[in-house]
């Protein structure tokens, strides 16, 4: 389960209000990409979602409960941060583990689970490994390990891989559609990067100064941009 609904969601900082009000319904399995250019309040929507910020107005439903009031660990999402949020000085069985210790999950249980995971993940020979001692791929699989074991309704990227190389970021985002493939599970992604969002998403929600300026499917934008802005981010040139 893991379909999401803002109902005239809004933010402010301060005087500055950077969601004026969005609307936006999220299926249950979709991979949905929010992309748009820096500061136009991509990180600050996927917050909302995770519970990182509270709404200036407006409510979130997951799965038709409101949770607008709830703590992030009570939302059953789980954010995954770029691969430098690993701790060092943890093997990456333990990385990965981390948020079921917190938990206080019996043991058998959390070995298993890591098991799992690092199967998905191709990361079954690595477990006794530093974050060190991996590839930046590796490192970032990691940081998706640490939110599989969780078991959430759905996973919320930012930028993922930004501070990957090229050739690594294209890899990656091959994994990271793979892996969608094979959890269906509701996946939200964060980019300001055209081709991650054409090439992944079944949806995507193109953002502007925290407004919604269309949403679709890669081939819709492409070839219905609603307005100039869409076009000139994603659309065919005109
Ligand atoms: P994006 O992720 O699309 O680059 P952000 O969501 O990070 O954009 O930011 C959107 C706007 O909100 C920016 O103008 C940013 O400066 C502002 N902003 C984000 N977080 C805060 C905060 N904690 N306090 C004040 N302003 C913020
Ligand atoms: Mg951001």
């Amino acid at each position: 389960m893991g379909s999401i609904t803002l109902s005239n969601v809004s933010k402010s900082f301060g005087e500055a209000k950077v969601i004026p009000s969005i609307d936006l319904e999220i299926r249950d399995g979709e991979f949905v990409v929010f992309v748009g250019p820096s500061g136009c309040g991509k990180s600050t929507l996927l917050r909302l979602i995770a519970g990182l910020e509270d709404v200036s107005g407006g409510r979130i439903l997951i799965d038709g409960q409101d949770v607008t009031q709830k703590a992030p660990a009570q939302r059953g999402l789980a954010m995954v941060f770029q691969s430098y949020a690993l701790y060092p000085h943890m093997s990456v069985r333990n990385n990965i583990a981390f948020p079921l210790k917190m938990a206080k999950v019996d043991k058998a249980v959390i070995d298993k689970k890591v098991s799992d995971a690092a199967g998905i993940l191709n990361l079954t020979d690595y477990l006794e490994r530093r974050p060190s001692q991996l590839s930046g791929g590796q490192r970032q699989r990691v940081a998706i390990g640490r939110a599989i074991v969780r078991e959430p309704s759905a996973f919320l990227f930012d930028e993922p891989l930004s501070n990957l190389d090229a050739a690594l970021r294209g890899t990656m985002r091959l994994e990271i559609s793979e892996l969608h493939n094979q959890l269906k599970t509701t996946m939200i992604y964060v980019t300001h990067d055209q081709v991650e969002a054409m090439t992944m998403a079944d949806k995507i929600v193109v953002l502007n100064r925290g407004n919604i300026e269309q949403v679709g499917s890669p081939l819709e934008l492409y070839s219905k941009p609603r307005n100039l802005f869409v076009a000139g981010f994603i659309g065919s040139p005109r």
